[in-house]
């Protein structure tokens, strides 16, 4: 049985291009519906060092210093979805996603992991294809003041503070 949740408005499809899989959708989303809610073992930043590489792909930032890790025996359904640049879903708390806008049959289900992570543990060149591709992901991208604007309201919440405490530092 997984443990995570993703919307039956949408499917999984296999992509290889993307080394796997990917998530679409099947039935229109509303602006702020959800789309998934994480699910896993929490870790700290030491125990996450011990997990193997193909586990950390599997994992998502949920506090400062703290991770979700998919460590099941079952591929869970909210980790196949993929990042962009520019995505369509956002974080609302620290383990759901929901859509940013309205969102059609067809499209793909993206977060732009800026949204989560500020850690270097899930690095790695992009080629979401997207104009204002990044071309690489990196943990200190949450730190980009354009993506402050485009995401406000969308960060996971100990990042959405960390921001809150650097603009009114920042004034
Ligand atoms: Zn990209």
């Amino acid at each position: 049985m997984p443990t995570s949740y993703l919307s039956p408005k949408l499917e999984i499809r296999a992509a290889p291009e993307k080394g796997g899989f990917a998530v679409f959708c099947r039935q229109p989303l509303q602006k702020d519906e959800v789309i998934c809610a994480w699910s896993g073992v929490v870790q700290t930043e030491a125990q996450l060092r011990l997990l193997p590489p193909e586990a950390l792909s599997h994992t998502v930032q949920i506090d400062e210093g703290l991770f979700l890790a998919s460590l099941g025996a079952e591929e869970e359904p909210a980790d196949y979805i993929n990042h962009s640049c520019n995505p369509n879903a956002g974080v609302r708390g620290q383990i759901s996603l929901v859509a940013m806008r309205p969102i059609l049959p067809g499209e793909e289900i993206t977060f732009d992991y800026a949204m989560t992570d500020s850690t270097p543990f899930d690095e790695f060149p992009c080629a979401c294809g997207a104009p204002q591709c990044r071309g690489q992901v990196r943990g200190d991208d949450w730190q980009r003041p354009e993506l402050w604007q485009r995401y406000e309201g969308y960060f996971s919440a100990y990042l959405q503070a960390r921001i809150h405490q650097h603009r009114k530092n920042h004034v």
